[in-house]
């Protein structure tokens, strides 16, 4: 902990960024400028900032205002509840705490608009207490040069919260704070971190495993149901195709494809296909597969043997059958019967 320690006060001392923010430790101006970064992008912020500073340059100017007057200022920045939530707090902090922001995270986090976050940052930069705000690139950092693979959740940023309390507990939080974040924002990035251009490369359990994209694990996507489908490829003496238009209710309704059947099992689905149809089916070696948002569905093709055709409403021959209005998985097959 000692070496991250001292490297993130090299590179601190050496690439910090300047910011607006970071001429100052006054407690108001840290908690606008946290506040506008929450979702916000940096650049937008450093001219927004200056002129927010300008129309409201404390926190009982900020309270005096309206709040339509504060969104006014606000206008062009989005997720206005910000903007409301720092003038509800900027009057609790009039009112409860005669104008000064608390130092204690539990009574920050107790305003509008501040989360666990927030409170760290203002905690750390503007107070100076040893105590840890983690971010998103933090996390990063941290779960990279911890090898943390838990995965996501409230039990992973815990630990990682717990380990940058570690980190700060001695001191410097404020340095510290944000020189992880500033890693985490130019160097550890999502994708393609610069592990070679990082200070923290010979303390990183991920760089030395030569897999840091490996962390932060991310969340497993849900597996998709497989869905099996029987499909029949009925031809007549001329060349024409088959093509049924499926019940107006349910999956697919309405929608015309190759006569088929569907089922969790495959040879079910063939069941119910040569059932209904009555005809012999005759394997071919042709399956198409087609991704739904929640199935993945994969359709076996069958020639019918011994099919007697009777007219209805729901069935056409189509002697064009590539350029057949059907659903995109008979489309599919019919690429593959005819290629
Ligand atoms: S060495 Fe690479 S993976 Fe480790 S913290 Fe630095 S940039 Fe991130």
């Amino acid at each position: 902990m000692e070496k991250v320690r001292q490297s993130l006060l090299d590179f601190w001392s050496q690439h910090a960024r300047d910011l607006p923010w970071r001429r100052t430790t006054e407690p108001y101006r840290i908690w606008v400028s946290e506040i506008m970064l929450q979702q916000t992008q940096v650049a937008t912020v450093r001219v927004r900032y200056e002129e927010f500073l300008e129309r409201f340059p404390d926190v009982f100017q900020l309270a005096q205002a309206s709040v339509d007057q504060v969104c006014e200022q606000w206008a062009g920045m989005g997720y206005y509840s910000r903007a409301k939530n720092m003038h509800a707090a900027a009057c609790r902090i009039v009112d409860e705490y005669d104008g000064q922001l608390p130092s204690d995270t539990k009574l920050l986090r107790a305003l509008p608009g501040v989360g666990r976050y927030t409170a760290g940052a203002v905690a750390s930069i503007a107070h100076g207490l040893p105590v840890p705000a983690v971010d998103a690139n933090a996390e990063r950092v941290l779960s990279r040069l911890f090898a943390i693979d838990d995965p996501p959740g409230a039990a992973r940023s815990n630990r990682l919260w717990s380990l940058a309390a570690q980190l700060v507990a001695q001191g410097n939080a404020a340095t510290l704070n944000q020189a992880l974040m500033d890693i985490g924002a130019g160097l550890c990035r999502t994708q393609s971190p610069l592990c070679a251009q990082c200070p923290l490369l010979s303390a990183c359990t991920a760089a030395s495993e030569g897999r840091p994209t490996a962390y932060p694990t991310r969340k497993q996507k849900a597996q998709r149901r497989q869905l099996a489908v029987a499909m029949l490829w009925i031809t007549r003496e001329n060349g024409d195709v088959l093509i049924e238009q499926r019940t107006a209710s349910g999956m697919w309704a309405g929608q015309w494809q190759l006569p088929s059947e569907e089922s969790d099992n495959a040879d079910d689905a063939l069941a119910r296909l040569v059932e209904r149809l009555g005809c012999v089916a005759e394997h071919c070696d042709v399956h198409v597969r087609h991704l739904l948002t929640h199935r993945e569905v994969v359709a076996q093709l069958y020639r019918a043997v011994d099919y007697f055709h009777e007219n209805g409403e729901r069935t056409q021959w189509v002697s064009m059958p590539r350029s057949a209005p059907v659903n995109a998985l008979s489309r599919k097959a019919i690429a593959l019967m005819l290629a």
